[in-house]
């Protein structure tokens, strides 16, 4: 496995690999069984298979968040390696983000309901870094978790919208065994918090606004937002606080005929 650190030597890394197929799977690390599922998909269906490792300080609002964000590099290769992955993309922030840096992407409408609302920059940091990513690497398909459904439908409105060549694949979100959906931030969870944050998936489970926000607050969880999403297909979608976690998730609905 090949760990590039830079944008040159990710570049000379996959030269010689274009005649095959090549997926990208970004993340932030701290990798979980919901990364791996991404994982082995582009494993299955790709010739090479590259990983970006990247906190992305661009999509952080509160310094604390992207100061408390767990990382553990060589936990991550090791697992990265055992995956099969080829490539490992791990730059450091200035090599993304030099001094002088000024040029963002802005996806207007998606990016400022739900995440975008709540998190003032989010969304643009995103998608940025994606189209960074998807600049460096050129990767024929990107692997997203539909965990982050915004997240999907922003990108996939920024690859159309920006005509750019690749495919995107959604991979279903990957649950522990209780229903929490698999997330980086699930370890900051106490105990108690943990409980209560299983009524997020109770609540979504319902597929219903109303009712949903009846049993997160009845959690006594701090509810930012519970909403249907128009996207494809259309979610459910939600964004709570267990203590001083933030957790989203999202159950897909039938798309209307
Ligand atoms: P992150 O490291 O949180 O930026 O996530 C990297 C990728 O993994 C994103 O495409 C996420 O949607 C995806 N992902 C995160 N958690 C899960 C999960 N529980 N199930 C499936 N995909 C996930």
């Amino acid at each position: 496995m090949i760990v590039a650190r830079t944008v040159a030597d990710a570049r000379v890394a996959l030269a010689d690999r274009r005649d095959g197929t090549i997926g990208l799977v970004p993340t932030m690390g701290s990798l979980h069984a919901g990364h791996l599922a991404l994982l082995e998909t582009a494993r299955r269906e790709c010739d090479t298979v590259v990983m970006s490792l990247f906190v992305n300080p661009a999509q952080f609002g509160e310094p604390s968040d992207l100061n408390g964000y767990p990382r553990d590099e060589a936990r991550d290769l090791e697992r990265a390696r055992d995956a099969g992955v080829d490539v490992v993309f791990v730059p450091a922030t200035d090599e993304l983000y030099p001094p002088g840096y000024q040029t963002w992407v802005d996806v207007i409408e998606l990016g400022s309901m739900l995440e975008g609302e709540h998190r003032p920059g989010h969304v643009r940091g995103v998608a940025t870094v994606c189209l960074k990513l998807f600049t460096i690497v050129r990767p024929d398909v990107a692997y997203l978790g539909q965990k982050d459904a915004q997240q999907v439908e922003v990108l996939r409105r920024m690859v159309a919208d920006l005509h750019l060549e690749l495919e995107l694949s959604v991979v279903p979100t990957v649950r522990d065994t209780d229903g929490l959906a698999l997330s980086s931030r699930n370890m900051r969870l106490s105990t108690d918090e943990r409980a209560r944050a299983l009524a997020l998936p109770r609540a979504l489970a319902t597929r219903d606004p109303e009712t949903a926000r009846a049993i997160l607050d009845a959690a006594g969880l701090d509810v930012e937002y519970v909403a249907v999403a128009p996207f494809h297909p259309p979610v459910l979608a939600a964004a709570v606080r267990a203590g001083n976690t933030r957790l989203i998730d999202n159950v897909t609905l039938e798309e209307k005929p």
